[in-house]
């Protein structure tokens, strides 16, 4: 089965807070009733079907260790009776623990990350946890077999030079192209951004970064993948940003695609 996890944490965000408030709103897409509840290739996504809804986590306290610790230990507790995991809402810094539970129920994990930014700066407005920091912590532990970031538009000298440092592979908005999704391998975590959309289909996010992917070009990269999906996050959905959910519906679209990508293998 797939655990299905909601993150209700933002205080790691440099810019705008909201994404705390996404897990609710992402699943109101779901039971409102404007669309179906079904995946593209005709898989049901449903709850106690296709996957088990965890709830949200809960945070007892609000220092950034304690809120990692609780995350790893909620995808842990969930690894152990569940197969795979998908987790939504929260800004990226959540893909640090998140990642840091699954790699060790999966050793050799392979991740894709899409995004604007390359969140590889090792530390960000005196934060080493800020959400523009995750895959340099994901990275400097040694055991992440490799990182693929697709969608890339903000690169700096420093990250390029982290980039370089962890072996990332960069796949820039300005050269883009899909032939990496040819040379992904398995088992695959995948990390989505939703700003790795251009602004223009996804306005509830908190940073506009233009001359982005369009939703449908990211749905088709992810039906096009052909190794295992073993764990995915949704992250940067900022519902205070958004116009009538659209993004919300954005978020739930693409849940639908993960999920059923999961269930293929
Ligand atoms: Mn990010
Ligand atoms: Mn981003």
């Amino acid at each position: 089965m797939i655990a299905v996890l909601g993150i209700p944490y933002d205080d790691a965000s440099s810019y705008l807070k909201g994404p705390a408030l996404a897990p609710s709103a992402i699943r109101q897409m779901e039971s409102e009733g404007s669309s179906n509840q079904l995946s593209e290739n005709g898989t049901a996504i449903r709850s106690d079907h296709a996957y088990t809804d965890l709830g949200d986590v809960h945070f007892k306290q609000r220092d950034p260790q304690s809120i990692f610790e609780t995350i790893r230990d909620h995808v842990a507790t969930a690894l152990t009776t569940n197969e795979k995991i998908l987790v939504f809402g929260g800004d990226h810094s959540v893909s640090y623990p998140v990642v840091d539970a699954v790699r060790q129920k999966y050793s050799n994990l392979h991740i894709l990350h899409f995004d604007a930014h390359a969140d590889l700066y090792d530390i960000f407005d005196d934060n080493p946890y800020s959400h523009a920091c995750p895959f340099a912590r994901i990275m400097e532990s040694g055991r992440i077999a490799s990182l693929t970031q697709v969608g890339i538009r903000t690169l700096d000298h420093h990250q390029r030079e982290q980039a370089k440092r962890f072996g990332v592979r960069q796949i820039e908005m300005k050269t883009f192209s899909t032939d990496y999704i040819k040379d992904l391998k398995g088992p695959l975590y995948i990390s989505l951004d939703l700003d790795v959309l251009d602004p223009a289909h996804a306005p509830g996010l908190s940073h506009y970064e233009p001359g982005g992917v369009a939703t449908r070009d990211l749905i088709s990269m992810i039906q096009q993948i052909t190794v295992p999906v073993i764990g995915a996050d949704i992250v940067e959905y900022n519902p205070v940003r958004d116009i009538n959910h659209m993004t919300a519906m954005v978020a739930y679209k693409l849940f639908k695609e993960l999920i059923a990508k999961m269930i293929s293998f």
